[in-house]
């Protein structure tokens, strides 16, 4: 049975140490990849299940189609056992929260699953403005991964003052931060280079740069359209 995209032997194995990488992967790099497997080496974790988003309702900016994403993903990951995708964002019709994916995992992985949310700086530090940022830390650990630009010493005040509002857990204990490798490589500066007709070559996986030139995506701008990233 397809369950989640967890790969064929972890379905079942008690006390299965998981991480999500989510993300928008408009289009994946080098430092989406990065950033999972050192998660996966520092925390002992079974496998790293990949999360595109789904499209937005309201489209500030024309992402790539979720699909394009979703392809672009499985084919950055393919050579890696330990990595997968999931098509539960993308294949579902209202926008899923990162709570709303949590709760579903939390009811799909084997009993005694532990789960890892993997992050860069910039988005654990918006995690305030998440849906239900407390129900999140119940359901998973954060890994707050280092991102060049980034500056994690707000983090501990902005975890703090969470902490009114919690019963059962210490905030602060739910989120590890993980030095990763410095690349200041984002999809933005990605989408740029591919408009501005630079190459892409080392920023992602080959495999990757080749799918994208076939398909011709990022390669002209939607009117209206900019390259900023969230
Ligand atoms: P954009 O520029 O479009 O926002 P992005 O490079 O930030 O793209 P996202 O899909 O927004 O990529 O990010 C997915 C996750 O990967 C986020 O948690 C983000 O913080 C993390 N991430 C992205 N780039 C890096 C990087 N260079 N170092 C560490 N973490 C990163
Ligand atoms: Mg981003």
């Amino acid at each position: 049975m397809y369950r989640a995209g967890l790969i064929a032997g972890l379905r079942d194995l008690p006390g299965l140490r998981l991480g999500i990488m989510g993300g928008a992967f408009d289009p994946i790099h080098m430092a989406h990849l990065v950033t999972a497997q050192e998660a996966l080496a520092e925390f002992s974790l079974d496998q790293v299940l990949f999360m595109p988003a789904g499209d937005p309702p309201h489209k500030s900016r024309r992402m790539a189609p979720a699909e394009f994403r979703y392809l672009l993903t499985e084919v950055a990951t393919a050579s890696n056992p330990k990595f997968s995708v999931s098509r539960y964002e993308i294949s579902r019709e209202r926008i899923s929260y990162t709570v709303d994916t949590l709760e579903y995992l939390a009811g799909v992985v084997p009993a005694g699953a532990e789960l890892f949310f993997i992050t860069g700086a910039d988005a654990v530090l918006d995690i305030l403005t998440w849906k239900d940022p407390v129900r999140v830390l119940e359901l998973s650990t954060f890994i707050a991964a280092t991102r060049p630009g980034y500056d994690l010493s707000r983090l501990s005040g902005l975890l703090e003052s969470l902490r009114s509002t919690t019963v059962g857990i210490v905030p602060e204990a739910r989120v590890k931060v993980l030095e990763v490798p410095a690349l200041a490589i984002s999809s933005s500066m990605i989408r740029e280079r591919l408009l501005a007709g630079k190459t892409i070559r080392y920023l992602v996986p080959e495999s990757v740069a080749q799918f994208i030139e076939k398909s011709g995506h990022y390669a002209s701008a939607w009117p209206g359209a900019t390259a900023g990233g969230s």
